[in-house]
């Protein structure tokens, strides 16, 4: 077997320094010798350094005297500022391309730059630089994260936490610059990461194996290895030689070896060391003999076979071992299988992770839950840096949320599900959805998801574009969301516009729900659009016929028509003719008599016939009259009367016999 060492591997220069600077200072300075936390994150060298004599606390008000190691992290100038009034010595060993990174924060916040820090909040590094901004820098993850600035439309300066990915750095200030503000972006990464990760990606590529060493807690590590898998390349992370297994090097014809920034030389040696030892070991008769016993398949690693049999509770793969491989139910899924059917059918391609090898008795158990999540978890880390959605199936409806199996087993809480309130969170289940990871713990096997994040970015990307290219005067289809006294919002493909009610009918309406309610699709005008304020107003009476156009045809002057009273007023009564198209009868139209005030004569409600006496259609009125219609009657009655009385006595009776004086009044 071959060991190849990445060409970039363990202490970059900036941690290197930081302990070769805490020996120096235990040889040659007087008194305790302190660090304020771990002085990197790898506990064999924090033991090395505590047997030399540098002491690690948590907090200044542990110590009173003697001399304050500053980590390659850096810390803020408060920090500094306390240390020094405790009369401590100091000595900084903040890495320079940290310190440089300090600075610049530090001149933006004097220059009133709103500043940016993209990193993780939680990181040392980060806190420190957030110190020399004056604690007023805002802290982003992700271009997503980057969305929600509150700096908007001012300058904006962005600068990087060391280790963060260029790529991730570049989408952040494109997102800032999409909001209108002036963005300088200073580009604060050191390439000591990328190098390490580009060099262990490549070795892994080349190699049937790699081994990745660094602490348990050390981001950067995890990084690598998740890099590794993520090529296809079965990964082991360990923290020392000892925890290697002979096993894992079976069969292996070249083994790739790599190591995370806090890893000293003299660990990456004791590995490679002990990896040629194992070579050996396997290359023995011994090792010989293990080989044809147990065949190829190896534990730990993530093999692919063909489902072969699904039982009540487990299932059968052929992965092209002795045997076929057994996957126990509660391995199938990261979450309850309440049908295995619904996870794996016979002849699906699957990948399997290797629990137990074959032994003499041929078991071979498997587990398609862990493979998933190997792959998974690499996936994650990048989907949480970068914000991209991930893809999963909705598994459960748990106490405040839904379980998501999206290789790992993930948790959307109920308020993240939709952009509003879900009262029923079962219609998701079995569902795929889109989601972003918001917050993530591996070593707690803990993923957060949003679904409301995705949506609202979604939402975000269709209002714009839809107020973009939005005209007024263009008539759209909408549903109608919700009603109010005023109105009504009307959803027109993402965004909602609002349906003033006067703006809904021709005629008056009291209330909103006399003409739509909430689901109707309705075609409505586009009114207005204030694209500053992204509101839009609809019309809905205009796409609809205007019932004063065809008026002079409806109601020629001299017809009479039926119709009913609506208003009174001292001069009159408007009466209405049709929804919409009201005419008004003059106090002095309404009876033969003489009226005082209208509601002598009608009341509101009543049906009247009124005579048509001029129509204006530009102007929208109609003038109307009673009394005309009340005269005609009178003057046909009597027309009636005198052609009967003539017809029986021959006697002519004039109208003035009739009626008397009654048409002189007024
Ligand atoms: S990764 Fe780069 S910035 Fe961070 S300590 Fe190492 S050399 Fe310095």
């Amino acid at each position: 077997m071959e060991v190849r060492v990445a060409s970039k591997a363990g202490f970059c220069y900036g941690v290197k320094r930081a302990i070769e600077m805490s020996k120096d200072t235990v040889r040659n300075r007087p008194g305790p010798v302190f660090s304020l936390g771990p002085l990197i994150h790898n506990p064999q060298v924090v033991a090395y350094l505590g047997k030399l004599g540098v002491r690690e606390i948590n907090n200044l008000g542990e110590i009173q005297e003697g001399t304050l190691i500053i980590r390659s992290h850096g810390v803020g100038p408060a920090l500094l500022n306390a240390a020094q009034e405790l009369g401590l010595d100091i000595v900084d060993a903040t890495c320079p391309f940290v310190r440089r990174t300090q600075v610049v924060a530090r001149d933006l916040m004097t220059k009133d730059y709103q500043v940016v820090i993209v990193g993780d909040k939680n990181h040392p590094e980060v806190q420190g630089i957030m110190g020399w901004a004056n604690g007023k820098a805002e802290v982003v993850e992700n271009p997503w994260e980057a969305g929600l600035v509150k700096a908007r439309g001012k300058k904006i300066g962005v600068l990087a936490q060391t280790t963060q990915h260029m790529e991730n750095f570049n989408a952040v200030v494109e997102t800032l610059e999409k909001t209108g503000s002036v963005v300088q972006a200073c580009k604060t990464i050191c390439s000591a990461t990328s190098e390490r990760q580009k060099a262990a990606l490549e070795l892994a590529c080349q190699v049937d194996v790699m081994i990745v060493v660094g602490g348990a807690d050390s981001a950067n590590t995890r990084k690598l290895a998740s890099l590794c898998r993520a090529c296809g390349t079965t990964t082991y992370h360990i923290e020392e030689a000892g925890e290697l297994d002979p096993a894992w090097f079976r069969g292996v014809k070249a083994a790739g070896l790599t190591a995370g920034a806090s890893t000293p030389d003299w660990i990456i040696e004791e590995v490679k060391k002990r990896m040629s030892e194992i070579e050996e070991l396997n290359g023995s008769e011994e090792g010989m003999k293990d080989a044809v016993e147990v065949k190829a398949v190896r534990h730990g690693e993530i093999v692919t076979g063909t489902v072969v049999h699904v039982g009540q509770d487990e299932v059968m793969v052929d992965v092209g071992a002795k045997s076929e491989g057994v996957i126990p139910i509660r391995e199938l899924s990261c979450c309850e299988v309440t049908s295995i059917q619904d996870i794996v059918q016979v002849g699906d391609q699957i990948e399997v992770y290797v629990l137990k090898a074959e032994d003499n008795e041929g078991k071979l158990i498997l587990s398609k839950e862990k493979a998933d999540a190997e792959k998974a978890w690499a996936g994650l880390e990048e989907a949480l840096e970068s914000g991209q959605p991930v893809e999963g199936t909705v598994r459960e409806v748990v106490k405040g949320g839904l379980l998501v199996d999206i290789g790992v087993r993930a948790f959307l809480p109920a308020s993240l599900v939709d952009r509003g309130y879900v009262e029923d969170l079962s219609k998701y289940l079995g569902q795929v959805i889109s989601s972003r990871v918001i917050e993530m713990n591996r070593a707690r096997k803990k993923v957060i998801l949003s679904r409301k994040a995705v949506l609202e970015e979604d939402f975000a990307k269709l209002r714009q574009e839809l107020l973009t290219n939005l005209e007024e005067g263009q008539v759209v289809k909408g549903v109608v969301r919700r009603l109010t006294q005023f109105g009504a919002f009307v959803d027109i493909g993402g965004v909602d516009g609002l349906l003033h009610i006067s703006e809904m009918s021709w005629h008056r309406i009291n209330h909103p729900s006399e003409v739509v309610k909430v689901g109707d699709e309705i075609e409505v005008m586009v009114l207005k659009i204030d694209r500053d304020n992204e509101k839009i107003s609809l019309g809905l009476k205009q796409v609809l016929p205007n019932p004063w156009d065809t008026v002079d045809q409806k109601y020629p002057v001299g017809s009479v028509v039926p119709a009913k009273v609506v208003r009174l007023a001292p001069f009159g009564a408007f009466v209405q003719l049709e929804p919409g198209v009201e005419g008004l009868v003059h106090i002095s139209h309404l009876a033969e008599r003489h009226v005082a005030k209208p509601d002598e004569v009608v009341s509101e409600g009543e049906e009247v016939n009124v005579k048509v006496l001029s129509v204006d259609p530009a102007e929208k009125r109609i003038r109307l009259s009673i009394r005309e219609v009340s005269r005609e009657k009178q003057e046909r009655e009597y027309r009636d009367y005198n052609h009967k009385k003539t017809e029986d006595t021959g006697d002519v009776v004039t109208i003035g016999d009739m009626v008397g004086d009654l048409f002189d009044k007024k």
